[in-house]
Formats: C-alpha cells, sequence, structure tokens
C-alpha cells in the first residue's frame, strides 16, 4: 500500500495539483485509493520531502503548498483565486538580490536560502472583474 500511496501523490503533483494543499492531497488519494489512514499519507509526505523527491516552500493564505518540482524556483500567487505558477529565474538576478541582503544582515546572519514569491492578479481572474 505504502508504495501505492507514493506514487499516488507523485503522479497527482506531477500531472494534477501541482502547487497542491495538504488536503489536497488527502483527498485525491481517497478518491483513487479508498479509505486510508491519513497517518500513512503523512508519512509518505514526510518521506518524499527528506528524499528531496517533494518540497514544501510557498504558502497561500497560510496554507502549505507541496509540490514534485524542486528545482530552484520562485513563485506568482494570484491574490483573488490562490493560483500559484512557477518562476524559473536567471541565477544572477537572484544572487544579486541575496548579495545585497547580506549586506544588510551581515551583522547578525549568514543568509543560505531565498524564498521569493510575486503576487498579483492573474489573468483569469482579471477577465471576471468587471467595473
Ligand atoms: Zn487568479
Ligand atoms: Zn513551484
Amino acid at each position: 500500500m505504502q508504495e501505492k500511496i507514493r506514487k499516488t501523490i507523485l503522479y497527482f503533483l506531477d500531472n494534477i495539483g501541482k502547487h497542491a494543499s495538504h488536503n489536497d492531497i488527502i483527498n485525491y488519494l481517497k478518491d483513487k485509493l479508498g479509505e486510508l489512514d491519513e497517518r500513512e499519507i503523512n508519512n509518505e509526505l514526510l518521506k518524499l520531502a527528506r528524499e528531496n523527491k517533494i518540497i514544501s516552500h510557498v504558502s497561500v493564505n497560510k496554507e502549505k503548498r507541496y509540490e514534485a518540482e524542486v528545482r530552484r524556483h520562485y513563485h506568482f500567487i494570484c491574490r483573488q483565486c490562490g493560483a500559484v505558477r512557477d518562476l524559473f529565474m536567471e541565477a544572477g538576478a537572484v544572487n544579486m538580490i541575496a548579495e545585497y541582503a547580506q549586506q544588510l544582515a551581515k551583522s547578525y546572519a549568514k543568509i543560505d536560502r531565498v524564498n521569493m514569491s510575486f503576487q498579483g492578479i492573474c489573468h483569469e481572474c482579471r477577465k471576471e472583474i468587471k467595473y
């Protein structure tokens, strides 16, 4: 079962819910595999994260989102509908910002991770806003 849970989580994150909440994952797995012990799913999520097969470094409305895209990237988040899109930014641009932040923080910290997100209204939501 554990192997099936693992495969289904990865399939879901790869193909359907690219930035899925914990609930999205639980609901999809229960739908596909029948009644499941949520602890089994949680254990598998932890294992996949430890193996660096999935990450959760973006939140929408304080809700963690999981994804199987583990290459370095940043996010666009729609303020209206919460849609999340990946932004693959050139390392040079990000390093410049990180170095600047390191300058500002140098008396008290060593920065070793950058987690940036950009917000706005996606085109889908913009279409629905009529003034
Ligand atoms: Zn939107
Ligand atoms: Zn992402």
